[in-house]
C-alpha cells in the first residue's frame, strides 16, 4: 500500500532527532534542541497550579480562553504595536507550531508559493508541503546574514500566496532591520501576499537591536499574520500555548483548520500564560541581560576552538563553520559533524544541513545552542578545550 507522497517528501525533525541521538551517549550535553534547562518562573507554575485547582479543567473556548485572549490583545497592542480585536484577531493554538501549520492551511490554495528565507527553523518546509504549498528559497548570507533584494524581488510572482519571517532568527541570530521589513512589506502589497511572521524569540535581543513586527508597517496589518508563544520567553516549551493574530477574515480560516486539528490548547496552561503575559518589565530585562551572558560565555568558547562562531542578534542560537574541524577528521558532511563532535567532545549541536532545503549548503555548519544554565556552559567549555586552536 502506498502511504502519503506528502509526507514521504520530508524526514521527521532533526532537531528532535539530535536530542534523542544525545541522551543515548551517557553524560553527553545537549546543546542542541531549543529547550531551557533551568525552571520556569515559579509565579506563572503557580498561575497553572491555581487553574487546575480551581477545576479549569475542560475545554477552554477553541480560539482560546478569554483571560489568554486578552492578555495577549494588550501585549501586543504594547510591545508590537499591532491593533487587535480579542474576539475577532486571535486564535490560541498548541504552540506556535501549530499556529504555522494551521495559518498555512487556512490560506493555501494548490500552486501557491510561500517565500522561505534559508538557512531556515526546520518545520517551515514541511509545514508548506503539509499544506499544498510549493516552497521557494531566498539565501541569508553570511555573516550578517543580509538577503539580496534583486534575489528577492525574483522571487515574488503571481503564484506567491505568502512570505515566512522569523525574527530574531534560528537558527542565524539575524534580527530583520525595519528596511529589510519594509522591502518585504512593498513586495507583499505588489504580489497581494501575506506575511507570515514567528517572533517567538521577540524579547531575546542583544546589542541594543530592537523587535520590529511586520505588521505594524504601514499597508501590513490585514496581511499579516504574526505568530508566537509563550515557549521562549517564558522558558515554557512543553506547555504547548501559542497563537496566531490576523484579520478576522483570515482568522475566520485559522480558527476552523485550528478546532479540527487540535480543538485547543490546555486549558489551565492558557490561564498561567494569561499570567505570564502580564509578567513586570523588570522580567523582561533580566531574560535579555541572561541571554547576553550565556551568548557571550558560549561565543568566547567557541572563539578558542578551531570552529567558527558567527555573532547572533537575537535567539540563543549560534550557527558555526566547522570547516577546519571537518577537513581535520576527515568529515564529509553535517550529519557526520554532529554525530562527532557528540562523540569526540560530548557535546550535541544540530546537523547544519537540516536548517538548508539541500545538505549541500549547510554542510560545514553546526548550530549550538546555549538557553542552558551557566552550569552547563562552564560543562560544555571544559569539553571543547579539547578543540582548542
Ligand atoms: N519557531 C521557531 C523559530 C523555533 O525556533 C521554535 C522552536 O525552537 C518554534 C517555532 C516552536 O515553537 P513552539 O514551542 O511555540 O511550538
Amino acid at each position: 500500500m502506498e502511504l502519503s507522497k506528502i509526507t514521504k517528501s520530508f524526514t521527521e525533525s532533526v532537531i528532535r532527532e539530535m536530542t534523542r541521538i544525545s541522551r543515548k551517549h551517557d553524560g553527553c550535553i545537549n546543546l542542541a534542541q531549543g529547550f531551557p534547562d533551568f525552571s520556569a518562573p515559579v509565579k506563572i507554575k503557580k498561575a497553572a497550579i491555581n487553574a487546575i485547582q480551581q477545576d479549569i479543567n475542560q475545554y477552554a473556548i477553541t480560539w482560546g480562553s478569554k483571560s489568554l485572549r486578552n492578555a495577549i490583545s494588550e501585549k501586543v497592542t504594547n510591545y508590537n504595536n499591532i491593533k487587535v480585536d480579542p474576539l475577532k484577531n486571535i486564535t490560541v493554538t498548541c504552540g506556535s507550531t501549530e499556529a504555522m501549520i494551521s495559518s498555512l492551511k487556512a490560506i493555501i490554495n494548490p500552486g501557491d508559493e510561500v517565500i522561505i528565507f534559508e538557512p531556515f527553523y526546520e518545520n517551515y518546509g514541511p509545514d508548506c508541503k503539509l499544506s499544498g504549498a510549493t516552497p521557494k528559497y531566498v539565501t541569508l548570507q553570511p555573516p550578517e546574514w543580509k538577503f539580496d533584494p534583486e534575489e528577492i524581488k525574483r522571487k515574488f510572482n503571481a503564484k506567491t500566496k505568502a512570505i515566512i519571517i522569523n525574527t530574531p532568527n534560528n537558527p542565524t541570530g539575524k534580527v530583520f532591520s525595519r528596511e529589510e521589513l519594509e522591502l518585504i512589506a512593498d513586495l507583499c502589497q505588489d504580489y497581494d501576499a501575506i506575511a507570515i511572521t514567528d517572533e517567538i524569540y521577540e524579547h531575546i535581543l542583544y546589542d541594543g537591536k530592537n523587535h520590529i513586527s511586520i505588521a505594524s508597517l504601514e499597508g501590513m496589518e490585514e496581511r499579516s499574520i504574526t505568530i508566537n508563544s509563550i515557549s521562549k520567553t517564558y522558558s515554557l516549551t512543553g506547555w504547548r500555548v501559542g497563537w496566531a493574530i490576523a484579520s478576522e477574515k483570515i482568522t475566520n480560516e485559522i480558527k476552523k483548520v485550528h478546532d479540527f486539528l487540535t480543538v485547543g490548547a490546555p486549558a489551565p496552561l492558557q490561564e498561567g500564560a494569561a499570567f505570564a503575559l502580564g509578567m513586570k518589565q523588570k522580567y523582561y530585562i533580566n531574560l535579555k541581560n541572561f541571554y547576553t551572558k550565556a551568548r557571550d560565555t558560549l561565543i568566547e568558547i567557541l572563539k578558542e576552538t578551531s570552529l567558527k562562531p558567527f555573532y547572533p542578534k537575537g535567539s540563543y542560537y549560534i550557527m558555526t563553520d566547522c570547516t577546519q574541524y571537518m577537513d581535520e577528521r576527515g568529515l564529509n558532511n553535517s550529519t557526520e559533524l554532529a554525530i562527532d563532535i557528540i562523540k569526540n567532545v560530548g557535546v550535541a549541536t544540530v546537523p547544519g544541513g537540516s536548517f538548508f532545503e539541500s545538505e549541500e549548503k549547510g554542510k560545514h555548519l553546526t548550530r549550538f545552542c546555549f538557553c542552558k544554565k551557566e552550569e552547563t556552559l562552564q560543562a560544555a567549555k571544559k569539553r571543547l578545550e579539547k578543540l582548542r586552536k
